[in-house]
């Protein structure tokens, strides 16, 4: 009976012992290891392979993860955590893809990026808009107009869906653009780095996005001129609007594929040039951090 007791009491010292050395030894392995103060990561998104594939190829300890439509390359830059989100177009993918990564990987900030259509003829294609602002280009409410007196889209007037929790087509406060601000730090970083894009000129400018290809060379004409408009794309504004939503910086950068403004014929090389670019943005303001 004693010999019993004393091999429990021997069995149950090692076992504590052992839960002692396992215990200490995890201690160590978290303090010593960098996940003890994970950095946030940077997000950077893109709509389309062409837009994405090339950013992934250069993060570093690559593990792939896929959410619905959308894929996150999740790696390293410079030794930093780098998210590269294929969200797949439009404004819809955009938003959603923005929302699981920012509560999935709470991003320290955003970059959305990709091709653009200029609204600007002094913009060639090639050429880099740095988003500034910005601008949702395809909520607006129409005039009322009867049976048969048509529909004219230059007379529709601008809807901000954010203005109130009550019905924007009752209430004129509605009537209004909202501009989204670029990160002031991102737009730093970006300005830094400017001069090692080659391709074409970076300027700070505004971003339209909308579900829409706009090729009436009028209405193009009229967004440049009432909501200042650079480019339009499918993406920004929904990236933009989310980001704002949960207070993470956001920036913009749209390299312009096409541009009809002045016969800037659609190339798709242009989307890896900006990708080239936004890597050496993400580099100068992990620095920052
Ligand atoms: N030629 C491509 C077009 C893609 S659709 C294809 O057939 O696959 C539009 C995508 O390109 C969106 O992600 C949008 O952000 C971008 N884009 C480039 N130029 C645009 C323009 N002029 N108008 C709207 N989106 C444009």
């Amino acid at each position: 009976m004693t010999k019993l007791f004393t091999q429990a009491i021997i069995l149950f010292s090692i076992i504590i012992i052992h839960l002692h050395v396992n215990a200490s030894t995890m201690k160590s392995v978290i303090t010593e290891s960098p996940m003890s103060s994970p950095k946030q990561p940077i997000l950077i998104e893109a709509p389309m392979p062409i837009e994405a594939e090339y950013l992934a190829s250069k993060l570093k300890n690559i593990q792939i993860e896929h959410s619905g439509y959308f894929t996150f390359y999740i790696g390293t830059l410079n030794n930093y955590p780098v998210i590269v989100a294929q969200t797949g177009k439009g404004l819809e993918n955009t938003a959603a893809a923005t929302a699981i990564a920012i509560e999935k990987y709470r991003p320290i900030a955003i970059v959305n990026q990709g091709t653009s259509g200029g609204h600007d003829p002094s913009l060639a294609v090639g050429d880099i808009v740095l988003g500034e602002r910005t601008v949702n280009i395809g909520n607006f409410k129409t005039p009322h107009k009867k049976k048969n007196e048509g529909s004219a889209p230059l007379s529709w007037i601008p809807m901000d869906i954010m203005a109130s929790k009550g019905s924007a087509g009752e209430s004129s406060d509605a009537e209004k653009i909202r501009f989204y601000e670029g990160s002031p730090m991102l737009l730093t970083s970006a300005m830094a780095v400017k001069n090692l894009y080659t391709r074409g000129k970076v300027v700070k400018g505004t971003i339209g996005s909308a579900n829409f290809w706009n090729n009436e060379i009028d209405r193009i004409s009229w967004f440049h001129q009432y909501f200042g408009t650079s480019v339009e794309e499918m993406e920004g504004a929904a990236a933009a609007m989310i980001a704002n939503e949960y207070n993470i910086p956001m920036l913009g950068i749209r390299v312009l594929s096409n541009n009809l403004t002045n016969d800037g014929k659609y190339d798709p090389s242009t989307a890896k040039d900006c990708q080239l670019y936004v890597l050496e943005v993400v580099k100068h303001y992990i620095k920052t951090l």
